[in-house]
């Protein structure tokens, strides 16, 4: 999971590399009042997960109160490189000497962390690593060894800067390897780092990627997780759903996730589109089929809902029932269609059809149909 900028200059802060103030807004009003309490200039950040947000128009420095407004608004709510901006950075404008370039990844075959640096910074590193590959350093640090002494100054002498700049550094990278170890990360990047006209070091931006497989192991992690992921995903993810969002119109629910994948595979050899996926799991009952249903149907695109239940410890009739709950409160033009088969199957099977709803036993005839009335008017 890639963290926005804010939340990655949040754990830059806590962990003692240098940022400039900054507070995140999601209104033009709160853009002025934070520009007011940081100082100008001050630059307007988008927080989106796509990169390259400078060149796209995702950077604006403002010098007074009237361009803050007036940037924020434009830039709330635009997109960029297709994503929505929902949130701005506010930050202090920094005096940028030189751009430096710092990072931490994991080194592929032996375990160990890889860092780089380079001089070039603010720039992509693969186009560094392409043009100018002997002005990167590249340095193997051993996780439970730590990074020493020797590795910084190897790094400080690459990056070129003034001595007296060392000691920020070493605090820069000690921090940056600690995060890198306490947070599971795949990469944690400074792009640029600044170094300023009177030696300090900088964050201008931040970058931090965790494993997906980390993120259930840390409570703090799963906090940042939940505010990261916001609409149906996040709402998902906090009823502990896995959910998927595509660009077709039908909707997948199905119990286990090899079930719910080839439902969607199924949907997909017939020529149908699906719109999103939703796996209930096992033995989901009324309340959490009513839940997951609600959810899914949510989603605007959703035309047809295409259900692939097989009863085991999951009981027909608690899917039905949770099914027709949720159709009736939110499933205004929108069609159902269901294949449920197994435990307490006729007792479903009547909830459905004394409902008006068609139910399939066959997967293949109950995809089809859904493909069918997915491309009706
Ligand atoms: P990115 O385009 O998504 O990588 O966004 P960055 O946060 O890295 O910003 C892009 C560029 O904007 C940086 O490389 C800097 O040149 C410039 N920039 C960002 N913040 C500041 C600042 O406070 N002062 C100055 N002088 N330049 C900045
Ligand atoms: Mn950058």
């Amino acid at each position: 999971m890639k963290l926005y900028e804010y939340q990655a200059m949040s754990l830059f802060k806590e962990y003692g590399i240098p940022v400039p103030l900054f507070e995140v807004i999601d209104s033009p009003r709160d853009a002025e009042s934070s520009a007011e309490e940081i100082g100008l200039p001050v630059v307007l950040k988008a927080q989106v997960l796509v990169g390259g947000r400078g060149k796209a128009g995702g950077i604006k420095v403002a010098h007074s109160l009237g361009e803050v407004k007036s940037l924020a608004s434009t830039m709330l709510m635009s997109e960029i490189r297709g994503e929505l901006v929902k949130r701005l950075v506010v930050a202090e404008a920094v005096e940028v000497e030189r751009e430096l370039y710092l990072s931490a990844t994991l080194e592929k075959y032996g375990g160990n962390y890889l860092f780089m640096a380079s001089p070039e910074g603010g720039v992509d590193i693969e186009e560094v690593a392409k043009g100018s590959p002997e002005k990167i350093v590249m340095l193997e640090v051993d996780p439970l060894v730590g990074i020493r002494e020797y590795h910084m100054r190897a790094i400080a002498r690459r990056l070129d800067i003034p001595p007296t700049s060392l000691p920020d550094l070493m605090n820069i990278l000690k921090g940056l390897f600690t995060i890198f170890k306490s947070y599971n990360c795949e990469l944690a990047e400074i792009n640029p780092l600044a170094l300023t006209n009177k030696g300090n070091l900088i964050a201008l931006d931040a970058k931090v990627i965790i494993d997906d497989n980390a993120l259930r192991v840390y409570p703090h992690i799963s906090r940042l997780e939940v505010e990261e992921v916001s609409g149906i995903e996040g709402e998902a993810r906090r009823h502990g759903f896995s959910y998927v969002e595509m660009d077709g119109d039908i909707g997948i629910i199905g119990n286990g996730a090899g079930l719910t994948m080839t439902t969607m595979d199924l949907i997909k050899f017939y020529g149908g589109r699906p719109a999103n996926f939703l796996d209930i799991g096992g033995g989901a009952d009324a309340e959490r089929v009513y839940k997951a249903t609600s959810l899914l149907l949510k989603h605007h695109a959703v035309k047809v809902l295409f259900v692939n239940v097989l009863g085991g410890i999951t009981r027909c009739d608690e899917v039905a029932k949770g099914l027709v709950r949720a159709m009736k409160e939110s499933g205004a033009g929108k069609r159902l269609v269901v294949r449920l088969v197994g435990t307490r199957e006729e007792e479903g099977r009547a909830i459905l059809t004394s409902n008006g709803y068609e139910y399939f036993s066959s997967m293949d005839e109950a995809a089809k149909k859904a493909i069918e009335l997915s491309k009706m008017g």
